[in-house]
């Protein structure tokens, strides 16, 4: 690699992890969802699994967490990721919501 290619691949990598960086600072950006949003209240979404009510979901379990759901889009280390019940809007990892299903594998 001459020294102008090797300049234009570092402008190239440059510009790739910029793209990287707007993306994640688009997901860091989306809102959380409100536990009092109405579909939120529908499912019982609480933020913090440890508040959910045990009389109304006795089958929830405390290793139940959105962070090991199966509709969590982010990685399971994640503090807060996309749910395909709350398009455009991030759940919190540590949460919980009567859909949950548990991650395969
Ligand atoms: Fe969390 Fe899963 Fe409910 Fe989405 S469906 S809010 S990831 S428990």
């Amino acid at each position: 690699m001459n020294g102008s290619n090797r300049r234009v691949f570092m402008l190239q990598v440059a510009a790739g992890s910029t793209a990287l960086m707007a993306a994640s600072a688009a997901q860091a950006q989306a809102a959380m969802v409100n536990e009092k949003d109405a579909q939120a209240a529908a499912l019982g979404y609480v933020a913090d699994s440890t508040k959910v009510d045990a009389k109304k979901y006795p089958k929830h379990a405390a290793t139940q967490l959105c962070s090991n759901c199966q509709l969590y889009a982010a990685k399971a280390t994640d503090p807060a990721g996309p749910c395909a019940l709350f398009p455009g809007k991030l759940v919190a990892g540590k949460g919980w919501c009567s859909a949950y299903v548990k991650k395969a594998g």
